[in-house]
């Protein structure tokens, strides 16, 4: 089973330091426009909340939504 996260920015909060990007090991978080993070994909997360927990301005949400299969 793999777990399956939504991954949420708010922008209101966000101020585009970067951080969010720089750390994700999994590229599900990019650099956007000006600067600003990016969910590109977010079955690629694993839920490690590096972006949630370095994010200065407390932006970023990372909540689990599901269990699915490996195999479909
Ligand atoms: S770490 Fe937080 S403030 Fe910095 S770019 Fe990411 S969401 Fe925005
Ligand atoms: S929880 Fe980890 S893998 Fe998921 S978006 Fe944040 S840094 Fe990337």
């Amino acid at each position: 089973m793999k777990k399956l996260f939504n991954v949420k920015i708010d922008y209101e909060s966000c101020k585009s330091c970067g951080i969010c990007y720089w750390v994700c090991p999994t590229h599900t978080i990019v650099e956007g426009l000006l600067k600003s993070p990016k969910v590109v994909d977010e079955d690629k997360c694993i839920g490690c909340m590096q972006c949630v927990n370095l994010c200065p301005d407390f932006a970023v949400e990372v909540v689990q939504r599901e269990m699915v299969s490996e195999n479909g």
